[in-house]
This record gives structure tokens, C-alpha cells and sequence, in this order.
């Protein structure tokens, strides 16, 4: 065919966006508001991506290439233009053009709302992801929901947390392209019946699911993969018979049930919300993107034994685990293969990724809501637990059980690799939540520690510092994260030292300036440090909120003592339902406001708390921070990711040995890193002892003097949930492990005085985490996970 797309002249950029305010938008240059400049931008950057993003395509399909597709219910992917402006390599010339029209391009790239369709690091790491298999020339697909309000927006009302609904969609948004013709319908409830010797499942609800994709981008536009959306639609949109009625609410009924399916992201990563809204939610995007799946590998092969190995399906946590009964249902009702063959076909292309051992998040359905909204699905669940229990009869663990139809063991039997996200995870997955299941598939366990993706928490984000690195080891860094390597003599250069203690001035300064638009102020000279996480209890902001009441009573006694000054910044939300969660905001909130407003004691310490975490803060608060805050219950943090970014950023690290931080102490040596609190054993065993967090308290009278501190009343509220839980029960032990990390937090203190040995230590934590690139992670599940191929379009 004829290339019809050389008829169109390569404009500039200046063109591009002028052309695009004037006839996509309608807007003339005179009246613009930053919004429509953004919106032109985004505009004239998609074009630019259109042409790599279908030469990827075409590449695909000419050699045969096989897919990966990550099937995911959160993409917390952040704002795209900034991305896509950087992996092309046009910031300068967007920089340029834009002070020709009198702007500031970070101010216009800066107005795009946060595409906020995730709840934290899981989400985060899948859009991460999806950046790195652009980069890398993975041939992939990101499947998840196009949820019409993402994550909640947070405020504070009375230092407690509010919710406003988040609406990313309620302006255009450029980066899309509807795909009308691309619809699936997908069903459920009604029966299962037999004829003609196949089951037929017969739903009694349909609904439509109709794609939305966006062009993901890689590293100098050399790759680009698609992010499939799916939104639920009616099948019949109107019911006019009766709206003739009169019935206007009536006839907009069936439209009202479907879309409800993608209206909400569910506002929590870790608790199991026992809803039907959500099995079906799980189910519509499974199925939806399963469908087509099949349907684009039947454009190219005939043969279904072909499909392991030509297609690769990563479930990124249990919630599209339903894909596995569900491919084994089109395989064995709809094509006609027999279920042994059917399950082991499926299980060829599956592979499950883990991502908590903590029991109230690891997904169960009642069979009574399974049988009644997938009734074809429970019988298949039933007979691929049987075949597991016929080929395993000492086996003890089953898919169902009380009741309940478990996830986890249904996702592990129906997926050939099953990986944990580092090497801790893994390994407390193979003792605790899988053990019995390991034992009888000891090859089917993998490692695969988490990344980042360097082009946006380092390029992007930091751009000072990048300047920096390139200058001193040269370009090609920012796909080749570990030459970081090459950094490490420069910490023994004292020039290199103060350059790099310069950028970290700056990027705090720049902070300082932006929190102080939110009635935040903070002094850029005293340490930023930095807690930014979900607010969870094994996360433990608490533990830190005590560290700070009990710093402050120390500078009370003695408020000219030598300390080193700290601003404690905090982000972060609560699930609208956690209530513990939620008193930790306020207690927060109720501490900050009594230590600023201290006159003895607010030029050394402060707290602040901005609202509204997310990827956009993240990317000023990690540039600007020294400390970051990695303390969560040992055994309980699966990886983190938050932790990578920081270390990255050249922030120091004060954390417990728990997920990827101790992949991180590894690399970047145990001298660079401060380390305190229990082991992930050592929690097992002290859980065990009577009365642990009486006997913490009693042997720390700093402990014992903040909690009566707050008991009292000093903070307003008395926060008795917080303060007899950690004296109490305390099961994630923020009493026990208080004294190492008040240690720590003061070896901390003494290390950042001596600037030139913090700059070092700074450096050598930059230069020695290069092995945090998620390009690192998807060579992994490549090479462990998928058996893909890198493609590349030239
Ligand atoms: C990286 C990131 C997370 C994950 O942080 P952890 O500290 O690993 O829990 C959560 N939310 C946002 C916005 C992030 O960028």
C-alpha cells in the first residue's frame, strides 16, 4: 500500500501547536488560556508519536514477535505529556517554542491533571512498567479499566482527611484515541447448560466494553506499545418504549448499571472490599481484554497449541486472576480443546505476580457470589482444583475452602511462573502463603525485584541532577541506569561533592517555594525528611509522628542544645474506610499544629503535610529530600517502591530490613544506609512475648512521656485508638522497635552535619542503585517469566 502518510509535511514544533490551538481546539493564540497551550502541545506531541507507535505494530506483525500483555486493575500512570515531551527529546525545542509564546512549557506541562487510575505502588509500578517495555522494544499491551474518577482527592478539613471525587476526565483528554469499533460484550450471572455435549453459559446481564488506547512512548520514541482502557457500556443505550412513556429515569436504567462497572477505582490496594461491584469489575476488564486477545491471535495463526508461544498474560496481583478459569472456558466450551489440554495451554501463557502476604489483602470470593454472577466460572474453578488435587493427592491446600473461592492458589495453579517483587517477598512467600504449594511446584516461584523507570523519576524529575550525572559520565546513562557505576569516584572529588550538594539545594528550595503556596513553610537549610507512602499502619507513620513528638520534647528541655534542625514532610491518603488510617492524618495534622506554632522550638522543627499525594507531588518532594522514611513492620513491605526513587535521587535511607530495602542496603553499602528495628523473624518471635509493648514503653521513658503526651491532650484530640493500640496489642510493634529508631533518627542527625561526609554517602547511594531501573525488572520477567523477544523499528 501506498504510504499515504508522506503527503503530510513534517512541521515544526511552533507550527505543530499553533496549528492544533487554532483548527483542533478552536482557540486563537490571543485568548489562550494555559490549558488550551497544553492541550495543543499534547496535541502536536501525540502526532509524533503516531508514526513509531504504529511502525512498533508493524514490526510486531512482520516478525512474528510474541506479546506480553499486562493485565492490571491499576495504572497510576501520572501526567503523560511530560513523558512523552522527554522521551522524545523535544523538551528543549517545546522549551523554546514555548518562551517564543511568552510561556513557561513546565508551567503548561505542569496544568495536565495526574491520571490517577491506581491506589499506589502497585499501580505505580505497572505504569513504570509500561514505560520500560517501550523502552526496552518488548512488543505489550497494558490492559486495565478507564475509570471515569480515579483516586479520590485528598484535603484537610480540621487536620482530618476529606474526600472530593478526582474527575481527570472532566476536560479533554489528548492523549486518547476512542476505539468505537472495538467493543466486547461481556456477561453475567444467569445458567449454564449442556448441548450437544459442551457446557453453554447463557448470562442473563450484558454489558459492552469499549476500548480507549494511549500510545505509550519509549526512551527516544525507539519503541511505542499500547495502554488498552476498557469502559463498560450498555448493550441496548436507550430504552425508548420507555422514555415514550414517560419513564425518563426508567429508560436510562441499563445505561446507569453498566457504566457504574468503570466509573470507580475501588480506594484501596490492600483490603478486600467483599463487593460484587468489584468481582464484576475484575471480571469485565479480564474477560474484555482475554477476548481480544484471542481475536488478534487469530488474525495471525490457526493453531491454538500455538498460543504460550506467542503470548505471554502477567496478572499483576490476584484481582485479574479470573483470567484463568475464564481462558480455559473460551479454550474448552468455545474452541472445543479438552480441559486438560485447555488448562495447560492456559497455563502457558499465565504468569501471576504477588504482591502482600498480608492475609486481609489476599483476595476471596463467597461461591455463593461466584456461582451467581460466573456460574460457568465456579464449575471450572471446581474442576481445575480437582485435576490440581488428582495430579498432587497429598496436597493440602485447595482453591476452595470454606466456603470461599481463594485466589491467590487459583492465580499460582494457573500460571507457570508466580513471582514475588524482592528477594525477601519471595522468599517469605515460599514459607508463609505458599509454602504448601511451593513444595509441590518448587520450579514455579521467581524472584523479580521492582524498578522504576529512570526517564521519569530521575530525567524528568530531577533534571538538575541529570545535567549533572551526564556532564560527568556522558550520555546514555538514562537507559543504561547501572553506568550510574561510573558516578562512584566522583565521591571522593570535593568539587563533585559541592555541585551535587548545590542541585540538592536548589531542588529543596524550589519545594520549599511550593509548599509555601500551600501555608507550608519550611527553611531549605534545615533536612528534608520525607515519609510519602499510603497511610497504613504497617507502613507506620506512627512510628514516626512518636519520633517527633519525642524530639520535640527533648528541644523543649533544652532548646538551645546543638540539634540539627529537621522538617518532617509527610504525603500520603487513607482508604476512605480505614478508620486507624485515617487518625493517623489527624494525629499528624494535630502534632504539626501544636510543633509550627511552637515559638522555642519551630526554627528546628517542623512538620509538614502537604495534601493530595500523588505522582506529581512525588516528583518535587523526592528531588528535595535527604531522608527518606522506609520503616514499615519487617516482612510486611512486599518490595516498595518509593524506597528506590529516593535512593536514586541521592536521599539517604533510614529503614527496617524489609522488602527491596535490603536489596538497596546491599548495593549501596551498609555504611550508607541506617538501619534499625526487628527482623522479619525477629517480629515473628517478639509477637510471641507477653505484654512486648508494656515492656517497650517501660524500658524508654521517651516513648512512655510522648504517648502521655498525646494521652493528655497536648494535641487537642487524644487519639485513644493510636495510643492504646501501641501500648496494647500493638501488632505491628512501632513500640518495640521505637528506641533503635529514635538511635537511628539521631545517628541520622550527626551524619548530616558533617556535610562533606552526607554528600558521599549521597553520591555513593545514587551511583550504587542503577540496578533500581525497572528496564532491569522487564529484562527479568523476559528472560524468567515470558520468553519475549526485544523488537526494535530502527
Ligand atoms: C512510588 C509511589 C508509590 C509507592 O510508594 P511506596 O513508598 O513504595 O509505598 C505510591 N504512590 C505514588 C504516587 C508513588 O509515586
Amino acid at each position: 500500500m501506498k504510504d499515504l502518510t508522506a503527503a503530510i509535511p513534517a512541521t515544526d514544533l511552533r507550527s505543530a501547536v499553533l496549528q492544533h490551538l487554532k483548527y483542533s481546539l478552536g482557540k486563537d493564540a490571543e485568548h489562550a488560556t494555559i490549558t488550551d497551550w497544553r492541550q495543543a502541545l499534547s496535541f502536536a506531541i501525540r502526532d509524533r508519536i503516531v508514526d513509531p507507535w504504529f511502525a512498533s505494530t508493524r514490526e510486531t506483525y512482520a516478525r512474528q514477535g510474541k506479546r506480553v500483555f499486562y493485565l492490571s486493575m491499576e495504572f497510576l500512570i501520572g501526567r503523560l505529556l511530560e513523558d512523552a515531551v522527554v522521551n522524545l527529546g523535544l523538551l528543549d525545542e517545546a522549551h523554546e517554542t514555548f518562551e517564543g509564546f511568552g510561556l513557561d512549557v513546565r508551567t503548561v506541562m505542569a496544568d495536565e491533571p495526574d491520571a490517577a487510575l491506581g491506589n499506589g505502588g502497585l499501580g505505580r509500578l505497572a505504569a513504570c512498567f509500561l514505560e520500560s517495555m517501550s523502552t526496552l522494544g518488548c512488543p505489550a499491551y497494558g490492559y486495565g479499566i478507564r475509570y471515569e474518577h480515579g483516586l479520590f482527592r485528598q484535603g484537610f478539613r480540621d487536620g482530618r482527611q476529606v474526600e472530593a471525587p478526582e474527575d481527570w476526565l472532566s476536560e479533554l483528554h489528548a492523549w486518547e484515541f476512542e476505539r468505537p469499533e472495538a467493543t466486547i460484550p461481556v456477561g453475567f450471572g444467569g445458567e449454564v447448560r449442556e448441548l450437544g455435549g459442551r457446557m453453554v453459559w447463557t448470562p442473563d446481564e450484558r454489558v459492552i466494553a469499549q476500548a480507549t488506547d494511549t500510545p505509550i512512548i519509549g526512551w527516544h520514541g525507539k519503541w511505542a506499545n499500547t495502554l488498552r482502557l476498557w469502559s463498560a457500556r450498555p448493550e441496548t443505550v436507550f430504552d425508548l418504549d420507555r422514555f415514550n412513556a414517560g419513564d425518563y429515569f426508567g429508560a436510562a436504567e441499563a445505561e446507569n448499571t453498566a457504566r457504574t462497572i468503570s466509573r470507580v477505582l475501588y480506594p484501596d490496594d490492600t483490603t478486600e472490599e467483599g463487593k460484587r461491584l468489584r468481582l464484576k469489575q475484575e471480571f469485565f476488564f479480564t474477560a474484555a481484554s482475554l477476548r481480544d486477545i484471542l481475536r488478534r491471535f487469530d488474525t495471525e495463526y490457526d493453531d491454538l497449541s500455538l498460543l504460550p508461544s506467542k503470548v505471554a498474560i502477567q496478572l499483576n496481583d490476584t484481582h485479574p486472576a479470573i483470567a484463568g478459569p475464564e481462558l480455559v472456558r473460551l479454550l474448552h466450551d468455545e474452541r472445543g480443546m479438552d480441559l486438560p489440554r485447555a488448562i495447560e495451554t492456559a497455563r502457558g501463557c499465565l504468569g501471576y505476580t504477588n504482591h502482600t502476604l498480608l492475609p486481609e489483602a489476599l483476595e476471596r470470593w463467597s461461591e455463593g457470589l461466584m456461582g451467581s454472577l460466573l456460574p460457568r466460572h465456579l464449575q471450572l474453578i471446581e474442576r481445575i482444583d480437582a485435576a490440581h488435587a488428582e495430579a498432587h493427592p497429598d496436597r493440602r491446600v485447595t482453591m476452595l475452602g470454606d466456603g470461599d473461592v481463594h485466589m491467590g492458589p487459583l492465580a499460582f495453579s494457573m500460571a507457570h511462573k508466580v513471582n514475588g517483587v524482592s528477594g525477601l517477598h519471595t522468599e517469605l512467600m515460599k514459607e508463609t502463603v505458599f509454602a504448601e504449594l511451593h513444595r509441590l511446584h518448587p520450579e514455579r516461584i521467581v524472584n523479580q525485584t521492582n524498578g522504576v523507570t529512570p526517564r521519569r523519576w530521575m530525567v524528568s524529575a530531577n533534571p538538575r541532577l541529570s545535567a549533572l550525572i551526564t556532564e560527568a559520565i556522558g550520555i546514555g546513562w538514562a537507559d543504561d541506569l547501572e553506568r550510574l557505576a561510573e558516578l562512584e569516584p566522583m565521591a571522593e572529588d570535593a568539587g563533585f561533592l559541592e555541585r551535587f550538594d548545590a542541585i540538592k539545594r536548589a531542588n529543596k528550595v524550589d519545594l520549599a517555594g511550593n509548599l509555601a503556596g500551600r501555608d507550608l513553610p519550611v527553611d531549605p537549610d534545615a533536612m528534608f525528611d520525607v515519609q510519602i507512602k499510603r497511610i497504613h499502619e504497617y507502613k507506620r507513620q506512627h512510628l514516626n509522628v512518636l519520633e517527633t513528638i519525642a524530639l520535640w520534647q527533648e528541644m523543649r528541655d533544652d532548646p538551645t542544645g546543638d540539634w540539627t534542625p529537621r522538617v518532617k514532610i509527610f504525603g500520603g491518603k487513607a482508604a476512605p474506610g480505614y478508620v486507624f488510617a485515617k487518625e493517623i492524618i489527624h494525629l499528624i495534622n494535630a502534632v504539626g499544629d501544636v510543633i509550627n506554632a511552637d515559638p522555642a522550638t519551630n526554627h528546628l522543627l517542623r512538620v509538614a503535610y502537604p495534601a493530595n499525594y500523588n505522582v506529581s507531588l512525588a516528583e518535587r518532594l523526592i528531588p528535595a529530600a535527604e531522608l527518606s522514611q522506609q520503616i514499615s513492620t519487617a516482612g510486611k513491605e512486599a518490595s516498595g517502591t518509593g524506597n528506590m526513587k529516593f535512593a536514586l535521587n541521592g536521599a539517604l535511607t533510614i529503614g527496617t530490613l524489609d522488602g527491596a530495602n535490603v536489596e538497596i542496603r546491599e548495593l549501596v553499602g551498609a555504611e550508607n544506609f541506617f538501619l534499625f528495628g526487628m527482623t522479619a523473624s525477629e517480629v515473628v518471635a517478639r509477637r510471641e512475648m507477653h505484654d512486648h509493648a508494656r515492656a517497650a514503653i517501660e524500658a524508654d521513658p521517651r516513648l512512655a512521656r510522648a504517648l502521655d503526651a498525646i494521652r493528655s491532650g497536648t494535641f487537642g484530640d487524644r487519639f485513644e485508638a493510636i495510643t492504646e493500640n501501641v501500648s496494647g496489642q500493638d501488632y505491628f510493634l512501632v513500640s518495640s522497635d521505637f528506641s533503635d529508631y529514635w538511635r537511628a533518627s539521631r545517628e541520622v542527625d550527626a551524619a548530616w552535619r558533617d556535610r562533606a561526609a552526607w554528600n558521599r554517602m549521597a553520591v555513593l547511594n545514587t551511583a550504587r542503585s542503577g540496578w533500581f531501573s525497572s528496564d532491569r525488572t522487564i529484562r527479568g520477567y523476559m528472560r524468567d517469566i515470558w520468553n519475549a523477544e526485544a523488537l526494535s523499528i530502527g
